[in-house]
């Protein structure tokens, strides 16, 4: 079954790091684009699919009548199983008590809150829009209100951050009702406001040793307080897993909704204009065929992300050839440097493997 992923593009402002998709004050904008996303749908009238994630952006800027008519909206088009799993992403202090009840009557079932930090001084660095309390407030208004699977993000390596203020962060975050933690560390992208403060020596960031250091002591910590780590930044308790996100590692299918959304069938990737504007004009998506290589080579790097690691004997089923055949030297090489192990018919990185993933996985590109 396929995976749906709808992008909501609206934010409040620019957070200083991002550069996602997103634009601040053109929320006048969100009933057309609502219009726009419901044509866009027709075109999957049909489709089977048990997971669905609105992302952003900040979804939960969308008043309750428009969150309502796009979750109506994925109902009504695709062939959705009672098992589904169904998340929105929310940013602090942009839910109220009747978004939620249009969230939960509308059949969302987990929720995702962009955190980042619990420590206020890191997050007036990074330019969120909210504080600690607003966070911390937020997880239990979606607690109390009916929500049991609840995701928060957290951003490591952040300016000036060092283990003790990171510590203290994951401390309240393991005592919430929250199910799954995701922790990226901050990536520096040019073009973005921290990028300039950065270059001008206005704010300074961890080095490559503190940031190893703070994602071992992350990883040990969450594991320690009942969150097992499942993917490189994911971590969860039992049975709360990210099923869609699942999907995206193990190269399955999905249809991406909105500006800038991607999709993957058929061996085709295909993706919306990123222009808010052009996007609710209809402008035609871009399509991209994927060659055998292409898809064999991203399907090695999403799968070693996850610590199951690849499955040989999928692997084999889905391209025909085993990939001791395509990879055999590679693998043979990352083994012998305790890279990556091979156990009960899966490749996976070992910890030293993580710390160094990103040289790993070029090798497959
Ligand atoms: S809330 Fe998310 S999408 Fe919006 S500006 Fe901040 S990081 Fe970007």
């Amino acid at each position: 079954m396929k995976g749906i992923y709808i992008h909501i593009p609206f934010c409040v402002r620019k957070c200083k790091y991002c550069d996602f998709v997103s634009y601040p004050d053109k929320t006048a904008l969100a009933d057309e684009y609502v219009s726009a996303l419901k044509k866009e749908a027709k075109m999957y009238r049909g489709e089977k699919a048990d997971t669905i994630f609105i992302g952003g952006g900040t979804p939960s800027l969308l008043t309750p009548k428009q969150i309502e008519t796009v979750c109506r909206m994925c109902f009504d088009t695709f062939d959705i199983p009672d098992d589904y799993e169904f998340t929105m992403e929310i940013n602090p202090g942009t839910v109220d008590d009747d978004k939620i009840n249009a969230m939960l009557s509308g059949g969302v079932n987990r929720v995702s809150v962009g955190v980042q930090s619990f420590c206020d001084e890191e997050l007036r660095r990074i330019g969120r829009i909210h504080d600690a309390k607003t966070a911390y407030n937020t997880i239990w208004q979606l607690k109390e209100n009916g929500f049991s699977n609840i995701n928060i993000d957290i951003m490591t390596a952040l300016p000036s951050q060092n283990i003790t203020a990171l510590s203290d962060t994951l401390n309240t975050a393991v005592k919430l009702p929250i199910t799954h933690i995701s922790a990226y560390s901050l990536i520096m992208e040019e073009g973005t406001a921290l990028y300039d403060e950065y270059s001008n020596g206005a704010v300074t960031l961890p080095n490559d040793d503190d940031e190893r250091d703070m994602y071992a002591f992350t990883k040990d910590f969450l594991n320690k307080n009942g969150f097992a780590r499942y993917e490189i930044s994911n971590f969860a308790r039992d049975g709360f897993e990210c099923r869609h996100n699942i999907k995206y590692w193990t190269f399955e299918e999905y249809v991406g909704l909105g500006a800038a959304a991607h999709s993957y069938m058929d061996g085709k990737r295909f993706y919306n204009t990123s222009i808010l504007e052009e996007y609710i004009m209809g402008a035609e998506k871009t399509v991209t065929l994927l060659t055998r290589d292409d898809e064999i080579s991203e399907y090695i790097i999403t799968g070693l992300r996850m610590d199951r690691g690849i499955d040989a004997a999928r692997f084999a089923a889905r391209f025909n050839e085993r990939i001791e055949d395509i990879y055999g030297d590679k693998l043979k090489k990352f083994i012998s440097l305790g890279l990556i192990k091979s156990c009960g018919g899966f490749y996976s990185l070992t910890d030293r493997g993580i710390d160094v993933s990103n040289s790993v996985l070029c090798e497959f590109v």
